[in-house]
Formats: C-alpha cells, sequence, structure tokens
C-alpha cells in the first residue's frame, strides 16, 4: 500500500483539524468577495492539441515540477479548510493525469463532511467511457465536457488528430453513470460558427446544457486567435436569428450568461471574457498545476505554494498565511483585449492554468 492510499482510509490528525477549524473560515478579498471556488490544474499534459489552446509541439513540465498527488490533496484540501466550497478539477485534460481517480476518491472526503458542496471537472471527454463509473462513485455529480464541433474531419483538425468518436460515447458513458453533462464550446469563426445553432439543437435534444466561449488570449499558439475571435454579440445574433432566447437571472459568480432556448426547452450561456466585464462578482481563483496560485486568469499575479509546501512538509501554517496573503493581492479585474498585432494577455496557456 502507497503512503496515499493509507491516507485514505486514515486521514493524518493535522487534516481532520483542519477542516474543523477551517468550516468558520472564509477568504474575503480586499474587494469584498467571498472567495468559494477553486480550480485546479492537475496536469498540463494533454492527449489532444487544440489549435487555440496549445502549441502543435508543446514542450510540457518536468514531473517534478507538477504538484504530486499529494500535495494537489495537500493544498485543496487546505483552500477547502479555508472556505472553498466548489472545486473544479481541471487541466491539461484531467483524466489522463496518472492516480486522477484516486485524488478525487480522497478528495471524495470533503464532500461526505459537507465542507465541500461540489466536487467537479472540465475534460475533453476522451477517456471518460472509462472513468465516468468511478467519478460518479466518488461522489463527483456534474462535468463539463469541451466539444466544437459535431464533424469528425473538423474536430479533428481543432484537435489536431482527436477521435470525436470517442469524446461522443464518452458523454453517453456520463449520463448514463449518472453525471450531468454541460457542453463547453469554444466559437471560432471559420471553425465553428456556422454550425452552433445546431449545436445547440443537438445539445438540448440529449439533455446537455451547451456554453459558447469567446477565445481568449493566453499563451502562444500556432494560429491567430484574431482570425477565429468571434464575439458574444455577435454569437447572441446568430443564436437569436435561429432560436428564441428568453434571458435567465442565474448567478454564478463567473463570466456566463445564460438563456434559456423557447423551442428546445435547453440552457445556453455565454462566456464572455472579453465582451464585459464580469469581475465584480468574481468569486474563484485557480491553482496551476505547479502550484502557483493565481487569483485572476487575466492577470499575471502568482503566490507560489508548492515552494512553501515543499520548504514546509509537515506544517500547514505557513501554506495558510500564503494563500491569504494571494487572495489578499487579488486583482479587481482583468483587461483582456483581442486586437491585430496584440500578442497574448498572459503568457501562461490555459492548459497550465486550467480553464
Ligand atoms: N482538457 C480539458 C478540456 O478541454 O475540457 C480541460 C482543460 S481546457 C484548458 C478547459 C477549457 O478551456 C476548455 O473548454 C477549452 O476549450 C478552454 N480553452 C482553452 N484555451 C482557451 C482559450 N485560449 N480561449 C478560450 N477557451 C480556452
Ligand atoms: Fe487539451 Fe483541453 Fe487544451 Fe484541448 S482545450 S488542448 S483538450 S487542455
Amino acid at each position: 500500500m502507497s503512503p496515499f492510499d493509507a491516507a485514505i482510509i486514515a486521514p493524518s490528525t493535522r487534516q481532520v483539524r483542519k477542516l474543523e477549524q477551517g468550516r468558520a473560515r472564509s477568504m474575503i478579498d480586499p474587494f469584498g468577495r467571498s472567495i468559494d471556488y477553486l480550480r485546479v490544474s492537475v496536469t498540463d499534459r494533454c492527449d489532444l492539441r487544440c489549435v487555440y489552446c496549445m502549441a502543435e509541439h508543446m514542450v510540457f513540465l518536468p514531473k517534478r515540477d507538477v504538484l504530486s498527488l499529494e500535495e494537489l490533496d495537500r493544498v485543496a484540501s487546505t483552500f477547502v479548510a479555508l472556505g472553498v466550497r466548489k472545486l473544479r478539477l481541471t487541466g491539461g485534460e484531467p483524466l489522463v493525469r496518472k492516480g486522477f481517480i484516486t485524488l478525487v476518491e480522497r478528495l471524495s472526503r470533503h464532500l461526505a463532511t459537507g465542507a465541500l458542496e461540489e466536487l467537479t471537472l472540465t475534460t475533453n471527454g476522451t477517456r471518460l467511457a472509462e472513468f465516468a463509473a468511478d467519478l460518479f462513485r466518488h461522489g463527483v455529480r456534474r462535468i463539463n465536457v469541451s466539444l466544437d464541433t459535431l464533424d469528425a474531419e473538423r474536430f479533428k483538425r481543432i484537435t489536431r488528430g482527436g477521435d470525436l468518436s470517442r469524446v461522443l460515447s464518452g458523454i453517453e458513458a456520463a449520463q448514463a453513470a449518472g453525471l450531468k453533462v454541460k457542453i463547453n464550446t469554444v466559437a471560432l469563426a471559420q471553425d465553428n460558427r456556422a454550425d452552433l445553432p445546431a449545436m445547440a439543437a443537438w445539445a438540448h435534444a440529449r439533455d446537455l446544457a451547451l456554453t459558447l466561449i469567446e477565445t481568449m488570449p493566453m499563451g502562444e499558439v500556432d494560429e491567430d486567435r484574431t482570425d477565429q475571435f468571434v464575439s458574444l454579440s455577435q454569437l447572441r445574433e446568430d443564436m437569436a436569428a435561429v432560436w428564441t432566447l428568453d434571458p435567465l437571472d442565474m448567478a454564478t459568480g463567473g463570466p456566463a450568461r445564460y438563456y434559456r432556448v423557447k423551442e428546445t426547452g435547453g440552457l445556453l450561456g455565454m462566456i464572455t471574457p472579453l465582451s464585459h466585464n464580469f469581475c465584480e462578482a468574481c468569486n474563484r481563483v485557480r491553482l496551476t498545476c505547479t502550484g502557483t496560485l493565481h487569483t485572476c486568469l487575466g492577470q499575471d499575479d502568482a503566490t507560489d505554494l508548492r515552494a512553501v509546501m515543499r520548504d514546509h512538509p509537515d506544517d500547514d501554517a505557513p501554506l495558510i498565511a500564503a494563500i491569504r496573503a494571494g487572495i489578499g493581492v487579488k486583482p479587481k479585474g482583468h483587461d483582456f483585449r483581442i486586437g491585430r498585432g496584440d500578442g497574448p494577455a498572459v503568457a501562461r496557456h490555459m492548459s497550465t492554468t486550467g480553464g
């Protein structure tokens, strides 16, 4: 039995104490926003190479730079102790990380205690057929699956070699296992814009919510994102030309705006990081797979929690202090823009930061 397996059976006194103390705590940033949502990238690696996300020949991080499963558990659990109620695991592709299900199992103890409200993940779906039942068994109830097209050839082009049929069967397996699935689709002017209204019909016929996302300028990729950018207002016009959109008043603390499509009865979200300022309600922070805390997706602020954890393997007080210090300088908002000649707004890739 590995030390990690042993820890599943017997959580350390430190962890129990931390959880008990933590419930009374909360994290409030300098602008009065309560931070209760953490996204953790568990790996920078992926079995796909989506054109807007990665360069074709990505150089991945050396293993020693990436947090171990034990470190991921330790840092995520500390955030839970400090008031995080919703935890989203992402990547890279979380389901390609070796031992990922063990991590989910380990983290699910916070669902059992009630400290955590929701444990969820964002995945490209290629390995869902294999893991959906395990995810459900360990308390995951909702997942986001990224899918940009229903055309196999186009899927192959966008993902640089992916197999659409694997994702489609992964989605079916997830639903069969009892998981609620939301589809995230990045709107791409040339590759899928014309197909998006039909994609909503496809999704809604299967009881899948659909969220459309504008491309964000994160990390160097090989293509010019300017050519692929479609703004939310253009998207809304495209959709409204086909469907009747009834705006919904759903507060998520995130950048999504939601509509009910009258004809299908399904949910349509639109994520608008570039077109609108959603920062005043921002409740989230992100942790990279290297243990760097970013309190804003669109700014370069960073706190190195890996160094703190490795310097203090048996004492969580410095980790808690570093998290609080990071939250204490969360920026008021981002200033993304896409224009000709603009490089990435932030140098890091979404796959490292976690989408
Ligand atoms: N591999 C998983 C997946 O694709 O769902 C999780 C990680 S991926 C980085 C998370 C989300 O970020 C995906 O929905 C993806 O489409 C989105 N994404 C990646 N790069 C992006 C970019 N530059 N602009 C907008 N969305 C992006
Ligand atoms: Fe991989 Fe997700 Fe990035 Fe696509 S968007 S390359 S699936 S991490």
